[in-house]
C-alpha cells in the first residue's frame, strides 16, 4: 500500500527537507510503515525559525488586535471539531492509541483553543501605586517571540494544543517539532491553521528526530521560549541547548505517580480509577498511576477486585471501537516494558497478572506490539519497578499500614507529577493533599483534565505548568513603563539638594 506522504510546513508553504531526507512511521497495530515524513535538518529548522521570526515582526501579526487573534484561535478550534474523526484516525494509525481514546481526546481539543481565545484580549497590565511623586507607571504583557514546542508521541494533539493555544493567544509565533514516532496529526493540523487564516509563518512544523531536528531547534539563537514535553534525557539535552539562546523553558516530564487506596475508600470506584490511571493508553501516559499503595486491611479485597476487572480487559486492534487496550506505540517501548518487568521479577516482585506479550489472535495482528496489562506485587519501595517510569501497562502494588506510612511511600520518589487519593475522610483528603509532593492531586478520581486545570510536576517531573489561567502569561514578558508627570524638568543628578 502506498504510504501517506507528509512535508514540512514553513512560512505557509508545504516543502520537502532541503536534502530530500525522509523517514517512515510504523503503525503499532501491525508494525507496517504507513506514512513517510520529511526529515528536517539544521537548514530546514533555520528556515522555519526565520519564517516565525519574520512573521513575529510583520505587522499582519504584530499589529493584529488581540480580539482578532482570539477569533483566529476560535476558528481553529471550530475546524478541529469539524475534522476530529479524520485527525483521530491519523493519530491512531501513528501511535496505536485506541480510536475511542483519540476521538475523546481530539474531540475535547477545541475547548483548549476556545479557552485561550477568550484570554487573548484579557492580558491586562497594571498601574503601579508608586512611592514617588510626579511619577506614573504601568505594565504590559508582551509576547516573547519565536516559541519552539517539542511534542512526544503519546498524545500529540493534546500536548500541542496546550502549548500552541496560549502561545498564539499571547501573540507569539511557533515552530512545532512533533515526535518522530507520531507526527501526522500535527502536520495535518497545518491545513486547518491555514484555513483558519493565520498569517504565513505564524505556525510552522518541522518533522524529524530529537538529536538532530530537535537539537537544531532548541539551540537556535532566535528561539525565545521552549515548551518541552518528553522524557528526562531529552529534557536535559534541551536545557543544555538553551544555554546557547537563553530561551525560557517549561519541562513536562514523566512520573511514577502513586494511587493511594485507604481502607475507607469506595473499592469499586478505586478499581475504576486505578484501571483508568494505568491501563488507559496502555499505560503510555505521563500521569499514569503506576504505583498502587493499598492499606493493609483492604489489600486482598482490592487486589481481587482489580484482578477480576483486569482479566476482562479487551485487548484488540486500536481501530476497533470495542477494544479497551491497544498496542505499545513503538517496538523499543515494548522491549523496555519486557526488560523492566523481568528486572522486577529478579528483584523479588510477584507476578499477579500479565507479564508477557499478547499472543496473536483474531483480535490482533500477529506483528502488533501488544503487551498484557500487568500487575506486580512488591514489598519494597526501593525496587526499580517502584522508582522508575515504565511508560507501559504495568502497575506495581504495595501495602501500607497507616496514613503516615502511605505519605512516606508516596513522597519517596524522584518524581512528583500526580497522585490519586481514595478515601471518604475529608480531613485526610486535606492532610494528604497538603503533604504529598506532586503537581496534580486527584481525590476519588483520576486522569481528569481541563483547559482550566494546570498540569505540571514537582521534582524530576519538570517545571512550569501547562493549561490553566496562568499558562498564557508564561508566553509573555512583562514591560514596565515609567512616566514623569511633573511639569518641572528633571533635576541634574549631580547637584545635591
Ligand atoms: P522523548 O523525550 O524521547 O521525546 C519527546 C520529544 O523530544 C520528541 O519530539 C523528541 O524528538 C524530542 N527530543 C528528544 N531528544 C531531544 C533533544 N536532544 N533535543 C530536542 N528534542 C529532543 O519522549 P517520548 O518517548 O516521546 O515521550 C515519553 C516521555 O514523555 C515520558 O517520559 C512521559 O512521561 C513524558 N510525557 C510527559 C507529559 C507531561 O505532560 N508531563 C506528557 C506526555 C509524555
Amino acid at each position: 500500500m502506498a504510504l501517506s506522504q507528509y512535508q514540512l510546513f514553513i512560512n505557509g508553504q508545504w516543502v520537502d527537507a532541503k536534502d530530500g531526507g525522509r523517514f517512515d512511521s510504523l503503525n503499532p497495530a501491525n508494525a507496517q510503515p504507513w506514512a513517510s515524513f520529511s526529515h528536517a535538518q539544521e537548514a530546514d529548522v533555520d528556515a522555519a525559525v526565520q519564517a516565525a521570526q519574520n512573521a513575529f515582526e510583520d505587522s499582519s501579526w504584530r499589529n493584529l488586535h488581540a480580539t482578532a487573534r482570539g477569533k483566529l484561535l476560535r476558528k481553529l478550534g471550530d475546524l478541529i471539531a469539524a475534522n476530529k474523526e479524520h485527525l483521530a484516525q491519523l493519530e491512531t494509525n501513528d501511535n496505536g492509541k485506541l480510536i475511542r481514546e483519540t476521538m475523546g481526546q481530539i474531540g475535547y481539543m477545541p475547548e483548549f483553543f476556545y479557552y485561550y481565545a477568550g484570554q487573548a484580549d484579557k492580558l491586562e497590565g497594571q498601574t503601579l501605586p508608586l512611592d514617588k511623586a510626579d511619577m506614573f507607571a504601568y505594565t504590559t504583557h508582551e509576547p516573547l517571540g519565536v516559541v519552539a514546542a517539542i511534542i512526544p508521541w503519546n498524545s500529540p494533539m493534546y500536548l500541542t494544543a496546550v502549548k500552541l493555544a496560549p502561545a498564539l493567544a499571547a501573540g507569539n509565533t511557533v515552530v512545532l517539532k512533533p515526535s518522530e514516532h507520531a507526527s501526522a496529526t500535527i502536520v495535518e493540523l497545518m491545513h486547518l491553521v491555514k484555513e483558519a487564516g493565520f498569517p504565513d509563518g505564524v505556525v510552522n512544523v518541522v518533522t524529524g528526530f530529537g538529536a538532530d531536528t530537535g537539537a537544531a531547534l532548541t539551540k537556535h539563537p532566535l528561539v525565545r521560549r521552549i515548551a518541552f514535553t518528553g522524557g528526562g534525557a531529552g529534557a536535559k539535552a534541551v536545557v543544555k541547548n538553551s544555554a546557547q539562546n537563553l530561551a525560557q523553558i517549561s519541562l513536562e516530564l514523566g512520573g511514577k505517580s502513586p494511587n493511594i487506596i485507604f481502607a475507607d475508600a469506595n473499592i469499586s470506584s478505586a478499581v475504576n480509577g486505578v484501571v483508568a490511571g494505568i491501563f488507559a493508553a496502555s499505560g503510555q501516559s505521563c500521569v499514569a498511576g503506576s504505583r498502587l499503595l493499598v492499606q493493609d486491611s483492604v489489600y486482598d479485597e482490592f487486589l481481587t477486585a482489580l484482578k477480576s476487572r483486569v482479566e476482562r480487559i479487551i485487548i484488540g486492534e486500536p481501530m476497533n471501537a470495542k477494544s479497551e487496550m491497544g498496542p505499545m506505540a513503538t517496538q523499543a517501548q515494548l522491549a523496555l516494558v519486557e526488560r523492566m518487568v523481568a528486572q522486577a521479577l529478579e528483584q523479588g516482585a510477584t507476578l499477579v497478572h500479565g507479564g508477557k506479550r499478547v499472543s496473536p489472535s483474531n483480535n490482533i495482528h500477529s506483528n502488533g506490539w501488544y503487551y498484557h496489562p500487568t500487575i506486580l506485587a512488591v514489598d519494597n519501595n526501593q525496587c526499580s519497578i517502584m522508582q522508575d517510569e515504565v511508560f507501559g501497562p504495568v502497575a506495581s502494588i504495595m501495602r501500607f499500614t497507616d496514613e503516615a506510612h502511605a505519605l512516606a511511600l508516596a513522597n519517596d520518589s524522584q518524581f512528583g507529577l500526580a497522585t490519586g487519593i481514595w478515601t471518604r475522610d475529608n480531613g485526610r483528603v486535606h492532610r494528604m493533599s497538603k503533604a504529598v509532593q506532586a503537581g496534580i492531586i486527584w481525590v476519588n478520581t483520576y486522569r481528569a483534565v481541563s483547559p482550566m486545570g494546570a498540569i505540571g510536576g514537582f521534582k524530576a517531573s519538570g517545571y512550569g505548568r501547562e493549561s490553566g489561567i496562568d499558562a498564557v502569561k508564561d508566553y509573555t514578558q512583562l514591560k514596565t513603563v515609567w512616566i514623569n508627570t511633573s511639569s518641572e524638568p528633571m533635576a541634574d543628578p549631580f547637584v545635591m539638594r
